[in-house]
């Protein structure tokens, strides 16, 4: 089991920004801006590829819901998804990076 979804479980803490019967968001433990936060479907899919076009419809619903509460909506922020290996994704189940509170970078992202 992924760590995403021992958070699901209830087995690893988390701590939450917003929560419903299918999402949940929380801070990102090792954060690369002021804001960094995760959305995840509690439903497992490996990634952006495997997720249902109706489910990703509802998340990003869900998501304009997180940004509100973090009040970043009208400041601006960036929505990452990380995809296999060349998009540098470490976990294995789908999430959506949520990048705020400051002046983002956009440098050159291939080594
Ligand atoms: P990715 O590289 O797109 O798969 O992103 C995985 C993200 O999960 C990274 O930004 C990690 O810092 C974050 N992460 C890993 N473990 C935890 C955890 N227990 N709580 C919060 N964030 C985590």
């Amino acid at each position: 089991m992924n760590v995403f979804e021992k958070i699901i479980r209830g087995d690893l803490p988390c701590k939450k920004v917003l929560e419903n019967e299918q999402f949940l968001a929380f801070y990102d433990i090792a954060p690369k801006a002021p804001i960094h936060v995760l959305a995840i479907p509690k439903q497992s899919f490996k990634d952006f590829n495997e997720m249902p076009k109706e489910l990703l419809a509802e998340m990003s619903v869900f998501i304009l819901e997180v940004v509100e509460v973090l009040g970043i909506k009208e400041s601006g922020y960036r929505l990452i998804t990380n995809i296999g290996a060349d998009g540098g994704q470490e976990v294995p189940h789908f999430h959506y990076h949520i990048l705020g509170g400051g002046k983002l970078n956009w440098e050159k992202l291939v080594k």
